[in-house]
């Protein structure tokens, strides 16, 4: 039996997503530019995906644009806001101390070529206040960027109040709501946000598909050049089938969203609860403004990754973190945000959860974790210390 508790890094596809798919690789494989009949299909397709997508965010079709994933779109909006901002002799840039890397590594470059980029600290709990955001914004502040909600602690953002706070000052507001989308309500005009990534690949989509929703007026820099597919913001032949793919998925994980959320949410407290009662563990990010399938905890004396060995050898796939820190040595800079020691930060567990996890593979969960956490503190150095009171603890 193999237990997938790693949502939160990718999701399986669901067969909505691969039926939609399966036309676009087969009799409809036109491409949307060409005028014959089987191009000109593709791209009645392509249009009504956007405006499924569209219909989803609560936004007009001609505000969306497809891109290859979160990843892109976050550059995609995040340089086109900032040389607007630039033109009009604004460079201060406001985010947040535990974006993706996706946005922070952008932010760096950006700061490398002059911006001023200010990162808010996210607390104990690890959030963010939109008094804190209208505290941040001065009269050269050209954008604000938070994500919608954390991958690695599952924080929700306060994001219809950070939007209106941007509104209210006339800053662009953009969000990478990858972990949010289909999980969570999106209406970007009920939020007031002017921008906005997700990632097919995290709502049971194809893996290479996301979108960037950019507001009317915002004018968009071109991060690849070329042909003029996407109102000639994004050159490319255009990836049909997956697109085709996203939409169904987006479109069936809002039709379900309140019941997925109510299954999850119910699971992933049940795992919080049982994970408490490991002497010695804390959980990371808030307890109630959290995404529903996120779980993530550290445990003192131990190194995450043996944990991770140890319970992929049960049949349960999890991840210390974020997929992409993973392989590296350094500790998570989210839980290094929110205050834990490296030390304790190297004992991280992260579980995500969707809708086709089970009760009984968290009661197996329950039932394993806590023998693997013993087992490993048994053979640890550090714990001895602990132990022997040569060292303090700190949870
Ligand atoms: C996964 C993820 C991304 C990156 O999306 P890709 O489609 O994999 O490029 C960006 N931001 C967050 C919060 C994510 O979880």
């Amino acid at each position: 039996m193999i237990i997938y508790a790693d949502n939160a890094a990718t999701t399986k596809m669901s067969k909505t997503a691969i039926n939609n798919m399966l036309p676009y690789m087969t009799d409809i494989f036109g491409n949307p530019s060409s005028l014959h009949t089987i191009g000109q299909k593709a791209n009645e397709a392509l249009e009504s995906a956007r405006k499924t997508v569209a219909d989803c965010l609560g936004c007009e079709p001609k505000e969306i644009y497809f891109t290859s994933g979160g990843s892109e779109a976050d550059n995609q909006a995040i340089i086109s806001a900032a040389k607007l901002g630039e033109k009009k002799g604004k460079k201060h840039i406001i985010s947040t101390e535990f974006e993706h890397h996706a946005v922070l590594h952008t932010l760096n470059k950006l700061e490398k070529e002059g911006f001023e980029i200010e990162l808010l600290p996210v607390g104990e709990k690890g959030n963010v206040t939109a008094e804190q955001i209208e505290n941040a914004i001065k009269s050269d502040t050209c954008l604000v960027t938070t994500m919608f909600a954390n991958n690695e602690i599952g924080s929700v953002l306060p994001i219809a109040e950070i939007g209106s706070v941007c509104k209210s000052k006339g800053v662009i507001f953009h969000t990478d709501a990858v972990q949010a989308a289909g999980h969570l309500h999106i209406d970007v005009k009920e939020q007031n946000i002017d921008m906005l990534s997700l990632s097919s690949h995290k709502f049971h989509g194809p893996k290479g598909v996301g979108v960037l929703y950019s507001r009317i007026g915002i004018p968009l820099v071109n991060l690849i050049e070329g042909g003029a597919q996407e109102k000639g913001k994004r050159a490319g032949t255009e990836n049909i089938p997956g697109i085709m793919g996203m939409a169904a998925a987006l479109k069936e994980a809002v039709e379900n969203i309140d019941e997925n959320y109510a299954k999850v949410s119910y699971l992933r407290d049940k795992l919080i609860k049982g994970l408490s009662k490991i002497p010695h563990s804390a959980l990371n990010g808030e307890p109630v403004s959290r995404l529903p399938g996120n779980v993530n905890f550290c445990f003192e004396g131990i190194e995450g990754e043996s944990l991770l060995l140890l319970l992929d050898a049960k049949g349960i796939c999890a991840s210390s973190g974020s997929a992409c820190t993973s392989g590296s040595l350094d500790p998570s800079h989210v839980l290094l945000a929110i205050g834990r020691p490296h030390e304790v930060a190297h004992g991280s567990l992260r579980l995500s959860l969707c809708e086709w996890n089970t009760e009984d593979e968290v009661d197996y969960i329950l039932k394993v974790t806590p023998e693997i956490v013993e087992y490993l503190r048994n053979m640890s150095p550090v714990w001895k210390d602990l132990v022997n009171g040569k060292k303090e603890f700190m949870l």
